[in-house]
């Protein structure tokens, strides 16, 4: 048993202070599950598309397209952030994919927390349905924090993290991935239709509750995109075929509150 006496209480509470840490547990799995701190520091990030400048933006959350259907709160302008260390990752993605007529199409990256707060607020808020037959046709709306569509932290606060897709400058269209962006169900699993280990397309939809499916070229398109960024350390999640978080993140173990606008101005 672990005891604290008043004196040790208080001590902690000093450091608190002194230093200016909040200091929060997470509450959920995947990849936000350590303890984190945070700051409004923004010296060590950088502009997408100075580091990127062949990435086209596509800022959803600046928006009123997007599964809330609002601008999100901390978004000022539509603009990209990332840490340096993600970005330049991201360079090389974009390197390897150009020469075969791609382009990176960035939806989000660097997420302050006032925009993780305002999805937690709106996931409460049920009978806020406004975009549900474009975002989560199949899903009711009450599930969302069980089911994890929504945390209370995002591994986006920590800069080291971007949602996109691939834009295929032959047809000037964005490259056929068979759903939308931010779509809510298990037709996002990178896992859906195929396996990702083996990139073998198996057609295996029986996860999807209204039985949607996509092709094998919808599926090996997901592969396409998912492949440059794990060849260039970025590591994916298991449920949304368009979210990667650079592997050997600097800041693991903090999050990040500065908005999202032209960094020094
Ligand atoms: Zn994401």
């Amino acid at each position: 048993m672990v005891m604290f006496n008043k004196k040790y209480l208080w001590i902690v509470a000093m450091v608190v202070a002194i230093c200016g840490i909040v200091t929060v547990n997470t509450c959920c799995s995947g990849d936000d599950d350590a303890a984190v701190s945070a700051t409004e520091d923004s010296s060590q990030f950088v502009t997408l598309t100075d580091a990127v400048p062949d990435a086209i933006l596509e800022i959803r959350y600046f928006g009123t397209y997007n599964f809330v259907g609002k601008r999100i709160d901390g978004y000022l302008q539509p603009t990209a952030l990332l840490t340096k260390r993600a970005a330049d990752s991201l360079r090389a993605v974009s390197d390897d994919l150009k020469p075969h007529g791609y382009r990176l199409k960035i939806y989000d990256a660097y997420r302050p927390q006032m925009g993780v707060d305002h999805f937690v607020r709106w996931a409460a808020d049920i009978p806020d349905t406004l975009m549900k037959q474009y975002f989560y046709p199949d899903l009711d709306k009450s599930v969302l924090f069980d089911q994890e569509y929504i945390m209370a932290k995002s591994g986006h606060t920590r800069g080291s993290t971007v949602d996109l897709t691939l834009f295929d400058m032959a047809t000037e269209k964005e490259l056929d991935m068979g759903g939308t962006f931010d779509w809510f169900g298990p037709e996002s699993h990178p896992d859906f239709c195929g396996n990702p280990e083996t990139l073998e397309y198996t057609g295996d939809n029986s996860k999807s509750p209204r039985g949607r499916s996509i092709t094998s070229v919808q599926f090996y398109n997901r592969m396409v995109l998912r492949q440059a960024m794990l060849r260039h350390g970025f590591k994916a999640l298991d449920s949304e075929w368009w979210h990667f978080t650079l592997k050997d993140e600097p800041f693991p173990d903090t999050y990040f509150t500065f908005p999202v606008k032209q960094l020094g101005k």
